[in-house]
């Protein structure tokens, strides 16, 4: 048996998954939080239980030894599973990296350079790259990156209209990400409407916390709605989305706001939870049907933004095989779904009522019969994505 685990480290967060990568099940996983505290929390589960735990955490390296003393009192043993590759998921690859990489020094040393795009996830990602390391210094390493399937845009969808040689010197260009849900989603709808991968126009619909809508063509990213960082486009759990930069001028000269300030308002405190004092869009839909008038606001604005971004995306690719909710607003939520695309009869777009509030729950179709672009669910797998790609990599 040969098994490959996936690791996403986080700032505060370790998420693992050890996967057979012949049968693509899942042998186990877990999850630890309160990483940089002295004590976190755990939880390990297998097909034969689940096991909740306490472990010191104050640092990733120390966190991954608890997640290996738990595969080894709980199982599957590492050493007896035969480790083939430890796949990473790593959020900002720059221009850089297009594809799934095999860890060496020069690679560690460019995700260490390109921490200045993502502060906060790029160390996190090391970290867990490093820690990994010191436990099966046998066994490759491979970092596959959130912004690697979006380096196929072409130059009109990534350049943003300001001073050229400022944008060159400061590597400011649309990056996108989310890469790895958006490339699994498209394979598995293209493969769901029995059209080859290359053919295929689909509008692909990341919802969950952090949001991104993707023009995908042939396979291929050719726009996204996320830009230099995951700031830009949909309306988030916490994150504002699109916003006139000149808001920030505004909110610097007269609200006096310094610069982390500003970061923090629009990255932490906008959103959904700006508008509504909460980010979780179940509490936003709840609110809304009692009444609360800013609730009502907030979903009705989520809803507008997608419908914008999926105008312009039947646009960028002369019309759609297939629109693509995924996620955790988008696997979930029959409001934002019927919200959205309501009214696009005429574009040829037509969500079924009944199929769109059934309480299933795999991939499946929710666009009337007549609808011309098909309207699909499709439940993301980025563990499994990374797996694949691990694999391929090596
Ligand atoms: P994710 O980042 O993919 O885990 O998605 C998290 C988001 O999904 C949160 O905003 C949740 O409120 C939302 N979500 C999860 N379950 C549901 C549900 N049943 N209905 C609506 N939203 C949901």
């Amino acid at each position: 048996m040969i098994a490959v685990l996936v690791i996403n480290s986080g700032s505060s967060s370790l998420k693992y998954q050890l996967l057979d990568p012949a049968t693509e099940t899942v042998l186990a996983k877990g999850l630890i939080e309160r990483i940089g505290q002295p004590t976190g929390s755990m939880e390990h589960s297998t097909t034969g239980g689940v096991w909740r735990s306490e472990p010191p955490t104050p640092d990733h390296h120390v966190a991954f030894r608890a997640m290996t003393a738990a595969f080894d009192e709980h199982g599957p043993v590492l050493a007896e599973v035969g480790l083939t590759v430890v796949g990473h998921r790593v959020v900002h690859g720059g221009a850089r990296f297009f594809a799934p990489t095999v860890v060496t020094p020069q690679a560690e040393h460019d995700i260490d350079e390109l921490a200045e795009y993502a502060p906060l996830h790029n160390p996190a990602n090391l970290a867990g790259i490093r820690a990994a390391r010191t436990a099966f210094p046998d066994v490759p390493q491979v970092a596959v990156f959130d912004t690697a399937f979006h380096q196929t845009m072409p130059p009109e969808a990534y350049t943003y209209a300001i001073d050229a040689a400022v944008a060159e010197r400061y590597r400011i260009r649309r990056y996108g990400f989310h890469g790895t849900s958006h490339k699994y989603v498209s394979e598995r709808a293209a493969a769901f409407l029995g059209v080859p991968l290359e053919e295929s126009r689909l509008i692909v619909l990341h919802l969950g916390n952090g949001a991104s809508a993707t023009a995908v063509r042939g396979g291929r990213s050719i726009d996204t709605s996320m830009g230099f960082t995951p700031l830009q486009g949909l309306v988030m759990g916490t994150r504002s989305g699109d916003l006139d930069p000149a808001v920030v001028f505004q909110l610097a000269r007269f609200g006096g706001l310094d610069l982390d300030e500003l970061d923090e308002l629009l990255n932490k405190r906008s959103g959904l939870l700006g508008l509504t004092g909460t980010g979780d869009l179940r509490d936003v839909t709840a609110k809304a049907a009692a009444g609360d008038t800013a609730a009502q606001v907030a979903l009705d604005v989520y809803c507008h933004r997608i419908r914008h971004y999926v105008g312009a995306y039947l646009a960028q690719l002369g019309g759609a095989d297939a629109i693509v909710f995924t996620a955790g607003v988008g696997e979930n939520s029959t409001i934002v779904r019927e919200r959205s695309l309501a009214g696009l009869g005429e574009l040829g777009i037509a969500v079924d009522p009944a199929r769109n509030a059934a309480a299933e729950r795999g991939e499946r179709r929710i666009s009337s019969d007549g609808s011309r672009t098909q309207v699909l669910v499709i439940p993301t797998n980025e563990e499994l994505e990374i797996a694949r790609q691990a694999v391929s990599a090596v």
